[in-house]
């Protein structure tokens, strides 16, 4: 019996009139039926977002009672983090260790946004004229289509619900199609947190179904979109329609860089974790290590031992350290570019395949290293959404720094020396919108997080994404009791 769920319109739970079902990854099969939202279904939601911007109920809300839902919201998550991190799990393949952490953490979003509703201040302005006053307001930008892809997707809401709410938007959030489970129960909350009707929309459907509708909607004010480039180039035509606003967070092929100063078995510990943690499903994965020549066969050694011991398995199962991927079509990309990667020369360290005592159908792929001769090995260029690390040795920091700057994408990048003012000179070379030294994938929602290039525009985390939120009216106001004069009397 498939588990069911409904999508959440205009603060109505519906079952929708069309549906798919979705597969479990560890199981390759289907486990629940999900609305598939109809153009109708996202037209109605807009709609019903609309109003709620111009209802008293939400428009007339101070900041602050606004922030106070948003903190409601943050208790409503921590309290069902484990039954949200289970659907999670059961949706997407993300082991259980990973979605309890990352859901307990998504509540500390709602709570710092939470915070910094009353805080989206305007500025009154020294104006240069004598009778005039001028200030300006922040106001709510107006109504948000958030769309984001499968992975993370209550963090990946989390980044982008949390500063429009406090900023005084209303929100169409469309879930991926892969893996909506986890986000259609958080409406849930959201009702009981006590938001007005409309004030955020929750739709799950299909690409072509619902993403056109919902980008040139004429009464959508931005995209906050969260996926793939190709996808992101669909959405900034379908802007061009209703001129609205745009943040894309897209790809990566983020680099890591190793020199030779470092302390082996801490850099390894960390290089795993920014690749083979979620599966390497993950935007900022660390999927190019550049190291010093000197120590590559040492680090490629010392990484395939621990790769070799990474527990593969149930995601459902706490001890389990890797999962399976969410979609057998990702595994597809992956084996063609692995295999396209030693056809042109790189070298299988580890992995290349279904981990053994798994069906060749699973969704299982084995944490993966190849040893590239150079830079233009297909793996090298291509983002894999997977356990794939690829790895290129440099001679000098300055081939580093060409090496790691030569990729159309700029999400991430990681850098390990003990040489402090080499640190220094790599956070100004690296072209990326985060660059983690002698660390790797840490975040806050007090930092902001986004890419240069292909990686996409806007940044979300911290004041600058509540900011973006809003737009900002001047406001102008005469001082003087003398009347204006005639302005065809020229003085
Ligand atoms: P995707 O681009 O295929 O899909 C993302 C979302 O867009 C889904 O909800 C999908 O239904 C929707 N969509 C598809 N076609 C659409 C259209 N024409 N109009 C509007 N919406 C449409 O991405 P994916 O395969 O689900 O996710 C993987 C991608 O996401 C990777 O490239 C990954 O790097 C990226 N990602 C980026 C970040 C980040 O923060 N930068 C985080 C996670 C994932």
């Amino acid at each position: 019996m498939l588990q069911t769920f409904s999508q959440f319109i205009d603060g109505q739970f519906e079952p929708g009139s069309t549906h798919f079902e979705s597969v479990d990854p560890a199981t390759g099969t289907a486990w629940a039926r999900m609305p598939a939202a109809t153009a109708n279904d996202v037209d109605r939601a807009v709609r019903a977002a609309h109003r709620a911007l111009n209802d008293p109920a939400w428009r007339e809300l101070t900041a602050t009672a606004r922030g106070k839902l948003l903190a409601r919201l943050a208790e409503l998550v921590t309290r069902d983090a484990p039954l949200l991190a289970e659907l999670e799990t059961r949706d997407t393949g993300k082991v259980i260790r990973e979605t309890r952490a990352q859901i307990g953490y998504v509540a500390e979003y709602y709570r710092y946004y939470a915070g910094l509703a009353d805080k989206l201040e305007g500025r009154h302005l020294p104006v240069d004229k004598a009778d005039m006053e001028a200030y300006t307001r922040r106001e709510p930008l107006g109504v948000i289509a958030a769309i984001v892809p499968w992975n993370s997707q209550l963090f990946l809401s989390a980044v982008k619900l949390g500063p429009a709410l406090a900023a005084g938007c209303t929100v169409v959030l469309k879930a991926s199609e892969e893996g909506p489970a986890p986000l259609l129960a958080f409406a849930k909350l959201v009702q009981e947190a006590g938001f007005p009707p409309g004030v955020l929309n929750i739709v799950t459907g299909f690409g072509d179904a619902c993403g056109k509708v919902l980008t040139s909607h004429p009464l959508v004010d931005k995209v906050a979109f969260t996926g793939g480039p190709e996808t992101a180039r669909h959405i900034v035509r379908n802007t061009a329609e209703n001129l609205a606003d745009t943040s894309l967070e897209l790809g990566g092929k983020s680099p890591v860089l190793v020199f030779d100063d470092v302390d082996l078995d801490s850099v390894c510990n960390s290089l795993v974790a920014g690749i083979f943690g979620a599966s390497g499903q993950s935007c900022v994965a660390g999927s190019r290590l550049l190291v010093q020549r000197g120590i590559a066969d040492r680090l490629l050694a010392a990484l395939a031992e621990k790769a070799a011991r990474i527990r593969i398995g149930d995601p459902k199962d706490l001890a389990t350290e890797m999962g399976p991927l969410a979609t057998r079509k990702q595994i597809a990309h992956i084996e063609r570019t692995v295999q396209a990667s030693l056809d042109a020369g790189a070298r299988l360290v580890c992995g290349g395949g279904v981990p053994s005592g798994f069906a060749a159908d699973s969704h299982f792929y084995a944490p993966t290293i190849l040893d590239c001769p150079n830079a233009d090995i297909p793996s090298v260029q291509t983002e894999l959404f997977g356990p794939v690390l690829s790895v290129v040795r440099f001679d000098t920091e300055a081939d580093a720094i060409r090496l790691a700057n030569d990729s159309p994408y700029g999400l991430a990048s990681g850098v390990f020396t003990r040489d402090l003012a080499r640190g220094h000179r790599l956070i100004r070379a690296l072209r990326a919108g985060i660059v983690w030294v002698n660390t790797y994938r840490v975040v806050s929602p007090i930092v902001p997080f986004g890419g240069f290039g292909l990686s996409g525009l806007g940044r979300e985390g911290g004041m600058e994404a509540a900011l973006a939120y809003t737009r900002t009216k001047s406001v102008w106001i005469n001082t003087s009791d003398a009347p204006i004069p005639d302005p065809f009397v020229m003085r």
